[in-house]
């Protein structure tokens, strides 16, 4: 297990054209502590983050983070559901595999 982290490169407009750096190092913090959080906990912090006021939309925070729209739409509802899906004491180690009974109620 010596897998380094991949950081994900934030492909907004902004970062591409390379000029507002107060944006650009938000953007690579975020992508910086995604790196270190498994599958369920990225999306969760990035429906986080679309929910606050002020949010980028869902296909710029794709661009931000990598993750897929539907991904982060899928996040939101789970928030939205208080992470029912994923209760506390059942998180597995990271490799453990995935999860094992997601409900799917809502479609
Ligand atoms: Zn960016």
């Amino acid at each position: 297990m010596s897998t380094e982290p991949i950081i994900h490169q934030c492909e907004c407009k902004t970062c591409k054209i390379g000029l507002d750096t107060e944006i650009i190092k938000s953007h690579q913090r975020i992508n910086l502590f995604l790196s270190r959080l498994n599958e369920p906990q990225r999306r969760w912090y990035v429906a986080t983050l679309a929910e606050e006021t002020d949010a980028p939309s869902d296909r710029q925070l794709a661009l931000i983070t990598g993750l897929d729209e539907k991904t982060i739409r899928r996040g939101k509802v789970e928030m939205q559901d208080q992470l029912v899906a994923a209760p506390v004491g059942r998180q597995r180690q990271e490799g453990a595999g995935r999860w094992r009974a997601e409900k799917k109620t809502r479609r």
